[in-house]
């Protein structure tokens, strides 16, 4: 039954994903759940064929931004099917499969890294352009388990404002290279504010340190994201498929598509 899958991990007949790409950060609440969402989003707008694997397993927010709230994950014959959202991206996630979505979820790491496999082994896809993983935040002992866990080909990075000054960025990055995953590039998000009245962007945090700190590791800046009020609404009511403006990470969905190609 188990189909060609990458080297060491199976796929099930149901299932065909071309690439897997996971999206770190060096610590929690920077973002990355949010910038994972919206490449999925974009990848999916393009047309792409795109499924997001929740790997964030003790904070997991993708299938709330993305209208999944209360949805159930099925499963037929010891296969999971993924829920789907309106936009077609397949999602699974443990907030999924959990009897309540409040219920904490105090597995130790070879739990989740079981889990996790089963998410991509034993997990109906369908045929997957891209899977993006939505990777636990920081560089410790689950994080490091999850790159073991997956066949991750390769990770944006993303970033908040301080992080680019205060070696997080570096830590996720020699996480990825002890892992010998590629790194696309580094997103910084939450780097300003657009001025509701003259548009003007404001940058709360200084000038970007971005494009240095991306010349710092040798890898790709992937581009500055704003601080958007509604964004972080569309993300509490899980509209973000609706509200994400066009052509919102051109560079790091660019990054993507050329790395897979
Ligand atoms: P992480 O995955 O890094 O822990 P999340 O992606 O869950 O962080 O983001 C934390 C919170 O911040 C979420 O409520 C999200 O909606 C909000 N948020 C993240 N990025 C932005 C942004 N650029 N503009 C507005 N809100 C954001």
């Amino acid at each position: 039954k188990a189909a060609q899958g990458p080297a060491g991990f199976k796929q099930n007949e149901y299932t065909k994903i071309h690439h897997v790409i996971g999206v770190i950060s060096g610590k929690g609440g920077v973002g990355k759940s949010f910038v994972c969402g919206s490449l999925a989003v974009e990848l999916a707008r393009s047309g792409a064929r795109v499924g997001i694997l929740d790997a964030d397993i003790t904070g997991p927010s993708i299938p709330k931004m993305l209208g999944l709230a209360g949805e159930r994950a099925t499963a037929v014959n010891d296969i999971l099917v993924p829920a789907t959202t309106k936009g077609g991206i397949e999602v699974m996630s443990a907030n999924l499969v959990l009897e309540n979505e409040t219920d904490p979820i105090v597995w130790r790491g070879p739990v989740i890294a079981g889990a996790l496999r089963q998410f991509f082994e034993e997990c109906a896809w369908g045929e997957l352009d891209y899977l993006l993983v939505d990777m636990p935040p920081g560089t410790g002992d689950v994080p490091l388990t999850v790159f073991q866990s997956l066949p991750i080909e390769g990770v944006v990075v993303v970033s908040s404002p301080q992080d680019l000054v205060q070696m997080v960025v570096g830590k996720a990055f020699n996480m990825a290279s002890m892992m010998s995953v590629p790194v696309l590039g580094l997103v910084e998000n939450m780097a300003y504010v657009t001025c509701p009245h003259c548009g003007e962007k404001i940058w709360p945090y200084g000038p970007s340190h971005l494009a240095q700190t991306a010349d710092e590791y040798g890898i790709d800046a992937l581009g500055e994201l704003p601080i958007d009020p509604a964004l972080a609404a569309a993300c509490d009511h899980g509209t973000l498929e609706d509200e994400l403006p066009q052509g919102f990470l051109p560079k790091a969905v660019d990054a993507i598509v050329s790395t897979c190609e």
